[in-house]
């Protein structure tokens, strides 16, 4: 068939967008469709049009009826200086937004952290959750199902490692609503964020489940108790993906000359906005914006931008001490790798590159926990240059020069 067939076939939905990767190579399918949507719309891709990462590579992998590309402005704040387990020195950070003033606000954060000698990170947890849902006869078929949980565990380990030769299965939690059970799975994913790698291991374990549980029934392999992409208590409290603390001691002296504010005006607007201004909105997330640097951290490196739902449930605390003001954000639930997804694609990579994290780390898992160690410290910087703006009461100012 000529390209010019093919093209009239899809005008006249004789074709599916998705049936021309089958019929002509993947740049062709993909040009294809662009002119059949300029056609039907009458608008002209001129821009979208223009791409250099390689179509082949992400087509029917990261992205289904690929016409194109989106460009995303990609700023670089820092260096600033990780005092990790696995960061260790100074990061330029990667960002890619259209929302004027973050780069700059995030650059003056870091900034101020190499003023107060570094952030200090740590990750507390590192397991990623994908929890089925099952329904038993009754309580009592309930309580016989755990119990069959309880005693075969390793059996449950071994059917999950016969999927994975990079992920293992850490443990389970098991969670009850009338003959409803939840069992919340969680892996080590190594240097992969690794929902895909969790969800098909689950999915061998649940066919363990049904083969010795003849009256349980498995209603989904995802149950939302994972909790995957939602705002969560489970994940706030039980920790999902990298729970991380930044922390830094920012002289009294660096609050003046470089933030043009006082200690206690940031304890105050920490206190006032973050903590009593989320409560009284029953908020799950107790910071100013965590989610602007993580969603700009998370779209130049190749991340599951639908992941900052769970990121954005950070707390940041701020508290004066004798040698200067001490701030920390805490993430309970940080989904970030270094292999899959979408850090393969050419510009993604790229920037992982500037962090040093591309690809598999050495040992395993040391990449995806180092990105994870930046990433929160780049929310720290974030956290300390917008909560200063609003103790000074430069944020509309700011906003009015570089946001518009
Ligand atoms: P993935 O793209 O499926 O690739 C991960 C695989 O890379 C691993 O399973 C592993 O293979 C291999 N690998 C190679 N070197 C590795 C290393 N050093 N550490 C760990 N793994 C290594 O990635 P994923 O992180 O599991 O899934 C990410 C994707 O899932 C994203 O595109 C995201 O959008 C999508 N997603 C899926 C769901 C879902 O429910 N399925 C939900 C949300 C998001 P082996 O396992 O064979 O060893």
């Amino acid at each position: 068939m000529s390209e010019d067939e093919i093209l009239n076939k899809l005008l006249s939905h004789k074709l599916s967008f998705y049936e021309i990767d089958k019929i002509v190579g993947v740049s062709e399918a993909v040009a294809l469709r662009r002119r059949a949507v300029e056609k039907l719309t009458g608008v002209r891709l001129q821009h979208v049009s223009r791409f250099s990462v390689d179509a082949s590579s992400v087509a029917g992998r990261n992205i289904e009826n690929m016409i194109g590309t989106v460009q995303v402005p990609l700023g670089i704040a820092g260096p600033i200086h990780v005092k990790g387990e696995y960061a260790n020195g100074d990061y330029y950070l990667p960002l890619a937004t259209t929302e004027g003033a973050l780069v700059a606000s995030v650059n003056r954060g870091c900034t101020v952290i190499r003023e107060g000698g570094g952030a200090v990170v740590r990750i507390l947890k590192d397991e990623m959750t994908r929890a089925p849902v099952f329904v038993c006869e009754n309580i009592e078929g309930v309580v016989k199902f755990i119990n069959w949980v309880k005693s075969n565990i390793n059996r449950m380990k071994n059917a999950a490692a016969t999927t994975t030769s990079h992920g293992s299965l850490l443990g389970v939690e098991h969670f009850v609503t009338g003959r409803n059970v939840w069992l919340r799975f969680s892996f080590d994913t190594k240097d992969a964020m690794g929902m895909n790698m969790v969800t098909i291991a689950t999915d061998a374990v649940c066919n363990l489940v049904l083969e010795e549980n003849a009256d349980v029934k498995l209603v989904s392999v995802s149950g939302n108790m994972c909790v995957d992409k939602k705002p969560s208590a489970v994940n706030t409290i039980m920790g999902r993906g990298k729970t991380v603390v930044a922390e830094v001691v920012i002289p009294d002296k660096t609050v003046e000359s470089k933030l043009k504010t006082t200690p206690e005006k940031l304890v105050e607007v920490n206190y006032r906005k973050n903590l009593l201004g989320s409560i009284r909105a029953c908020s799950l997330g107790f910071n100013a914006h965590a989610a602007n640097i993580l969603s700009a951290m998370f779209i130049a490196c190749g991340q599951d931008a639908a992941h900052v739902v769970e990121g954005s449930t950070a707390i940041t605390t701020i508290e004066k001490t004798d040698i200067g003001v001490h701030v920390s954000v805490t993430l309970p639930s940080l989904q970030v790798g270094t292999v899959g997804g979408g850090t393969h694609i050419d510009t993604q990579r790229e920037s992982l590159e500037i962090l040093g994290v591309a690809g598999a780390g050495e040992p395993e898992g040391n990449n995806a926990k180092k990105l994870g160690e930046i990433i929160a410290s780049a929310v720290l910087a974030g956290e300390i240059s917008l909560i200063a703006a609003q103790a000074a009461h430069q944020l509309v100012d700011a906003h009015k020069r570089l946001g518009r």
